[in-house]
């Protein structure tokens, strides 16, 4: 496993994040008289998504989609229960949308909060890596930055990329890019989970939606700065597929 951030960053952006945890017809919910479905749910989330090219870009989206709601529904809860995490009895509103079943959004309360928020919820996670690298299972090289994916034959085989110089600078905050080294690394499988764009103004403004006329000229990043968005294009060098999605909120003046 390697990562661009040092150890102290382990974890991303799942550490600031509120713990919020999209969960359907959960006992936290039943509780509280909330009536859900795989059904509802997955209506709410395709009328939010919109799909309408289900034969070239949509297409994997709407599979991840509906595998995930299909997850929500069921096993994520007694897995992340498994794992030791707590929930607040109170379900929130996060993306409510029109908050009606033939709309865009959620047309019930379905944001479970961890206990602990972000932190709370990489607490196991961060755990099972750390025995994971004492039980010799997973070698973590921090300050690893991915540059490039090799491919053979139609078909990713390793990674390549630069070795940045030691950054002890707090979780959170902009760290060097000073490049000590190169490293390759060849496997059997390679997973690319690199975050979204949302530090990287410019990719914001390249991908920006039209029919939100144009990008603001001052804009506020509410993510780490690692958040590059540098490993898309990486990956659709190689025939990777991806999906941004814009999310903004409006800060008015004064
Ligand atoms: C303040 C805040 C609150 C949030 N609240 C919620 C919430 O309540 N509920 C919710 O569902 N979501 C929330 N989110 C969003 C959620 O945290 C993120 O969507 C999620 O953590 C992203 O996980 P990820 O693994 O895809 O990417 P990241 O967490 O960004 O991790 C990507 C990792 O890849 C590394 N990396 C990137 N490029 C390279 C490269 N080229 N080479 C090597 N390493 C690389 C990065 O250094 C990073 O460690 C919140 C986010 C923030 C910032």
């Amino acid at each position: 496993m390697v990562d661009q951030e040092g150890e102290q960053s382990l974890g991303g952006q799942a550490f600031w994040s509120f713990g919020g945890l999209f969960l359907v017809d959960t006992p936290e919910q039943r509780r509280l008289g909330v009536k859900d479905s795989f059904e509802l749910a997955w209506q709410d989330w395709q009328g939010t998504a919109g799909f309408d090219r289900l034969e070239d870009e949509d297409a994997f989206a709407y599979r991840w989609a509906k595998a995930y709601v299909e997850f929500a529904a069921g096993e994520k809860y007694s897995w992340l229960k498994e794992k030791g995490i707590k929930l607040f009895p109170v379900v929130g509103w996060a993306e409510r949308g029109g908050s009606f079943a033939d709309g865009h959004g959620n047309s019930v309360p379905r944001f479970h909060i961890t206990w602990g928020t972000g932190p709370g919820l990489l607490e196991p996670f961060l755990k099972r890596v750390q025995s994971a690298r004492v039980a010799g299972l997973l070698d973590f090289k921090p300050r690893h930055q991915v540059t490039e994916l090799i491919a053979k034959n139609g078909t990713v085989v390793g990674i390549a990329g630069t070795i940045l110089a030691e950054d002890n600078t707090p979780r959170g905050q902009e760290t060097s890019r000073e490049i000590v080294g190169e490293f390759y690394h060849y496997a059997d499988a390679v997973i690319v989970a690199s975050g979204g764009i949302g530090a990287n103004l410019e990719l914001v403004r390249q991908n920006w939606p039209s029919r939100l006329s144009s990008p603001p000229q001052n804009m506020i990043a509410g993510v780490p700065a690692f958040v590059d968005g540098k490993m898309l294009a990486v990956s659709e060098k190689v025939g990777g597929a991806s999906l941004i999605v814009i999310a903004c909120g409006i800060i008015r003046k004064g």
